[in-house]
């Protein structure tokens, strides 16, 4: 027997699906979403969907951006021969905090996991490749010291390095299995300072 309406089964279904979101907050959630004014209700859903017509890839670090080239790769001041390679915007958006690193980045969205399922192919390598066509002296790996970030920092380097290009890897102080997200500033730059080559 369903004991709520099929309206509300729906949004709970859906709220449910998103990451981090158990049966119970889903359920709270839903009813949170019920009684809110038709207004918010409506600007709630905009928002989504406007960020979701409007927010794409930037051309040059694939980092999520409302604009063809995101503000990093736009400045001028920034130095374009340094790349630090992270998993996700949420992590360069940890390293932009510390407001210490000058270079640019690039995104992969992802990292190598045989687990599950995710090879080099499904993660934006091939366009890092591409981008060292170009001046570039030094890669940053700075994936999640997790056994996924690990496999990929490996799997990147031994792809560049024929190429010549100096590749790096941040210094652990990152916690092992740790989202580079979640770590302070402090110990962002110790282990950007403490890296080393591969
Ligand atoms: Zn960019």
């Amino acid at each position: 027997m369903d004991l709520y309406s099929g309206h509300i089964n729906k949004l709970i279904e859906e709220l449910a699906a998103l990451p981090g979101i158990g049966s119970k907050s889903a359920q709270r959630l839903a009813f949170y979403l019920i009684n809110l004014s038709q207004e918010r209700v409506n600007r709630l859903a905009n928002v989504m969907i406007e960020a979701k017509a409007n927010v794409r890839y930037c051309k040059e670090c694939y980092t999520l951006t409302d604009e063809e080239i995101c503000p990093v790769c736009a400045n001028p001041d920034r130095d374009h021969r340094t790349i630090m390679v992270v998993e996700n915007t949420r992590d360069l958006a940890a390293y932009e905090k510390t407001g210490k690193y000058e270079g640019v980045y690039h995104v992969l969205h992802g990292a190598i996991s045989p687990m599950l399922g995710i090879g080099p192919g499904d993660i934006k390598l091939k366009e890092l490749i591409e981008r060292l066509q170009g001046d570039v002296e030094e890669v940053i790996i700075a994936t999640n010291s997790s056994l996924e970030g690990e496999t990929t920092a490996m799997y990147i380097s031994k792809l560049i390095k024929p190429i010549g290009v100096k590749v790096t890897r941040i210094a652990s102080g990152v916690p092992v299995g740790g989202d580079l997200e979640y770590i302070d500033e402090v110990t962002l730059l110790r282990a950007l300072e403490g890296r080393t080559p591969m």
